[in-house]
């Protein structure tokens, strides 16, 4: 039967990249670039040869990005969701630096609307900005945010590329759905 499948996706410049290589401990099997919007295409990282980790586009939602550029992001990604049987779950990053962008909320709306499992992991938690609000702060924000818009909030993670924190709690989640999945006699 396929490997078992997990997702992630945020947007671009949130630490995708360096959260894949935090996760896997290999610092050449994702390229980390510097500049925003450089994961253009799909990449699979096979993981102890048993699980995949997907590294899905970001969505570039800057304000200048054309209804167009949204729309073919969702249409692809949506496609994604529902053509992988073998997905099992979807990590949405969020930057856990900023306070909370409507394009994350929206993206986590879209996933329940959808009815796709996703979990949230919040990066950069060791960032810290003079004058700005702290990353625990921002975690807190958008967590309130997004309980007016869903029932029941996902499992969230506040993790950080540069400590290693939340590491092993985010592989210990998915070690755990792999296993759930694996007696449900799915992927
Ligand atoms: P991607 O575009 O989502 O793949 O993001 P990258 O992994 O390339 O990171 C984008 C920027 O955020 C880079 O300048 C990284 O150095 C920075 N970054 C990534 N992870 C962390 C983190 O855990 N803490 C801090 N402070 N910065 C981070």
């Amino acid at each position: 039967s396929k490997l078992p499948e997990f997702a992630a996706i945020g947007r671009s410049n949130v630490g995708k990249s360096s959260l894949i290589n935090c996760l896997t401990g290999n610092d050449k099997l994702a390229k980390v670039s510097k500049e925003p919007g450089m994961t253009k295409l799909i990449n699979h990282f096979l993981i102890n040869d048993t699980w995949y980790l997907v590294d899905l586009p970001g969505y570039g939602f800057a304000k200048t990005a054309s209804r167009e550029a949204r729309a073919s992001w969702l249409d692809f990604t949506k496609d994604f969701f529902i053509s992988r049987d073998a997905l099992v779950h979807v990590l949405l990053l969020v930057d856990g630096s900023l306070p909370p962008q409507q394009v994350d909320l929206d993206c986590a709306a879209w996933l329940a609307e959808c009815e796709v499992p996703f979990a949230i992991v919040f990066t950069k938690a060791d960032a810290a900005k003079k004058g700005a609000p702290t990353p625990a702060q921002n975690v807190r924000a958008f967590k309130k945010a997004l309980s007016q818009v869903l029932e029941v909030l996902p499992w969230c993670f506040e993790t950080s590329s540069r400590s290693g924190r939340g590491r092993s709690e985010v592989l210990g989640y998915l070690a755990s759905l792999r296993e759930l999945a694996r007696r449900n006699g799915g992927p």
